[in-house]
């Protein structure tokens, strides 16, 4: 356990990024007796309006990282795209970060992370590095088509990627991608999409979610039901999965591993999202011990709660307007609401979740 740890009740724990995972956590903390400091460089975002104190400031600002550190206890995030130097920049002011950068680092560039994944001995799809038009008609030779190119950086709800259907066209897809880093996939034949949900303490010990069956459209995760119908074999491969991940990254917190379940029953990483996730929502009404608690017992120093569902969940998205039928999903008794306070609904934007439960 590092020095000053663990944390007691009425120490101040630091979030970079305001968003609604942000805010998720700010409540858990806040239920255990923490303060809570934001910095996002967002107006009025989600996690101020229930934090302590928030800082306005850009994630690299040197001065608002300064204050953050001098605030604070320990610092985590709440979003994988905080730059890697930031997380250094408040290590080097002596602030306890949690999880490492390397995790942030890792997670933020897709050959990174499938090269990572293979090294810890977690099978992901074949894949190729494209940095230029010839590397991509290279790739697509190597890996064949149909085959998915994505950005390495900044991907998120399925933005920055397309189909390679013909190998020929690889360079113009590489091209209408913005011609930036990218990473040619194989395709994954799933049956299934899942995800894991884990957890590491300070010292070691591993906390494992059932697993979470999800289902996106155009892109965005809209249910997630948990938990998932899994074999005893499934299961145990993605606790194993989830073990080598955590141990090999020396990580503490929450972490959230997408999952390919392929028709012969073996299970495919895709990727890693070293935070609190979407498809972790489940928890909140599901498990003793929700994700949210769990990261904020771990990056305290605390020992870890209980994985074990209490009940089935759908957790359903609340997306744009739909966060509109607040008054007629209150009224549900099987349904627990979680909106996030957010002004202004866009299409597609996250508002809210639901957590339907039914018996176990
Ligand atoms: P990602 O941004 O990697 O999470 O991908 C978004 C979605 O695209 C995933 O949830 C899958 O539905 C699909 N996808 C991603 N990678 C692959 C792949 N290699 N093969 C087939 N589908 C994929």
């Amino acid at each position: 356990m590092a020095p000053g740890f663990p944390l007691a009740p009425g120490a101040t724990i630091g979030i970079l990024g305001g968003g609604q995972l942000g805010r998720m956590l700010a409540l858990a903390a806040a239920r255990l007796g923490f303060d809570v400091v934001i910095l996002t460089p967002e107006l009025d975002a989600p996690a101020s309006r229930v934090a302590r104190e928030t800082l306005i400031a850009p994630f690299d600002d040197p001065d608002g990282l300064a204050r953050l550190a001098d605030l604070c206890d320990v610092i985590t995030y709440e979003f994988e795209n905080v730059p890697a130097a930031a997380v250094e920049r408040l290590k080097a002011l002596g602030a306890p970060v949690a999880p490492s950068g390397l995790a942030l680092a890792v997670a933020q560039d897709r050959v990174a992370e499938k090269t990572f994944l293979n090294e810890a001995g977690v099978r992901t799809v074949a894949f190729a590095q494209v940095d230029s038009g010839e590397d991509a008609l290279e790739a697509a030779a190597h890996i064949g088509v149909p085959s998915l190119m994505k950005t390495r950086r900044e991907g998120y709800d399925g933005k920055g990627q397309k189909w390679v259907e013909h190998a020929a066209d690889a360079a113009d897809v590489f091209a209408s991608l913005g011609s930036v880093p990218c990473i040619l996939e194989a395709p994954a034949e799933f049956v299934r999409e899942l995800s894991v949900i884990a957890a590491r303490g300070q010292d070691g010990e591993l906390a494992i979610y059932p697993l979470g069956e999800n289902h996106h459209e155009g892109g965005i995760l809209r249910r997630t039901v948990a938990p998932a119908p899994a074999s005893p074999d499934l299961a145990d491969q993605a606790e194993r999965i989830a073990a080598q991940i955590l141990t090999r990254l020396d990580y503490v917190g929450v972490i959230g591993i997408e999952l390919f379940e392929l028709a012969d029953g073996r299970l495919l990483a895709n990727e890693i999202a070293p935070r609190v996730h979407n498809t972790g929502h489940w928890t909140q009404d599901g498990c003793e011990v929700c994700q949210f608690e769990q990261h904020i017992r771990a990056v305290a120093g605390w020992p870890l709660g209980p994985t074990d569902a209490r009940a089935h969940v759908e957790m359903l998205n609340l997306l744009g307007d739909e966060a509109e039928a607040w008054a007629k999903l209150a009224a549900e008794p099987e349904t627990r609401l979680h909106l996030y306070g957010k002004r202004e609904a866009k299409p597609g934007r996250k508002m809210g979740h639901i957590n339907r439960l039914s018996g176990l």
